[in-house]
């Protein structure tokens, strides 16, 4: 690392001046020294989109701490921030930010350097010319990825996997077809299905369940129609109360999807299922 000439023997400042920045172009950091009129040193990167400006005033802070750290002994480094709130967290032993925390132990082992709060856009050249700097690099810096990305962006980005892979899994899995077809993506917002809702879909020929319930051994209703979904739902005379129009022939996994997803259709359902449950005698074929 570049460090400014140093003067032996005397006492020297090394103003040091660090800011953050985020524009339409990115989010860049950057830290400048003036020594004796003269710019002695300066760093500047882009960091990731995603990363916010307190992170950019954080990672400035910490690469301005790091570079005083290494500086002759006999000198003080005074860094000027213009944001108050990366000087508060720096200043925090148990901050829950692990650049603040970094700083905070480098400031502990090197008390020769001073960090203090400028008032940004107040002429002062230095605290202008890092502003500057930051604003560049958030377009052209190098390229820094020692950043954490911030955790509301890290949990946006594990949930988006997270149902990626569901869907995938769901969409080429061999368990819940009936429903697959019905609701074909996956969500995290609850539908609100109910049990009868999940019968009626699982088991769309019906008669499944029926059978599996001992409430048919055939595939006839004693009305004398096929026992399907669709026969309670559209024809059977006694579901007629609770009916819905019939889908054209081979429109039925469309019908299913819209009976699925329309509040009306799926209280008929429930109430079909719960009259079948209650008047089983009535739908055993004779
Ligand atoms: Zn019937």
């Amino acid at each position: 690392m570049d460090l400014p000439l140093s003067q032996c023997g005397t006492e020297h400042d090394y103003p040091n001046t660090t800011d953050g920045s985020k524009t339409e172009h990115g989010v860049g950091a950057a830290f400048c020294v003036l020594t004796n009129d003269i710019w002695a040193y300066q760093w500047s990167a882009k960091l990731n989109d995603n990363n916010n400006v307190f992170q950019a005033e954080l990672t400035a802070l910490h690469e301005a701490v790091i570079y005083a750290s290494h500086l002759p002994n006999h000198n003080t480094s005074k860094i000027h921030v213009d944001n108050r709130a990366s000087i508060m967290a720096s200043s925090n032993s148990k901050s829950t930010n692990e650049t603040a925390r970094k700083i905070f132990k480098i400031l502990l082992t090197n008390p020769r350097i001073k960090v203090s709060w400028v008032k940004a856009h107040a002429g002062n050249i230095d605290n202008e010319r890092a502003d500057q700097l930051a604003k560049d690099s958030a377009q052209h810096g190098q390229p820094y990825s020692h950043t954490k990305l911030p955790k509301p962006h890290i949990k946006g980005l594990l949930r988006k996997r997270m149902l990626e892979e569901w869907q995938t899994l769901w969409k080429n899995g061999d368990t819940g077809r009936k429903i697959f077809n019905i609701m074909p993506s996956v969500s995290l917002r609850p539908t609100n299905w109910i049990k009868e809702d999940i019968i009626f879909s699982q088991h769309g020929p019906f008669h499944a369940y029926l059978k599996r319930f001992h409430l048919s051994d055939s595939d006839y209703c004693s009305c004398g129609g096929i026992v399907t979904a669709l026969h309670y739902a559209t024809e059977c005379i006694y579901t007629m109360s609770w009916h819905m129009r019939k889908p054209a022939p081979n429109f039925e996994q469309e019908w299913l999807k819209r009976v699925g997803n329309n509040f009306v259709s799926r209280y008929k359902i429930r109430r079909i299922i719960k009259f079948i449950s209650e008047n089983r005698d009535l739908f055993r074929p004779p």
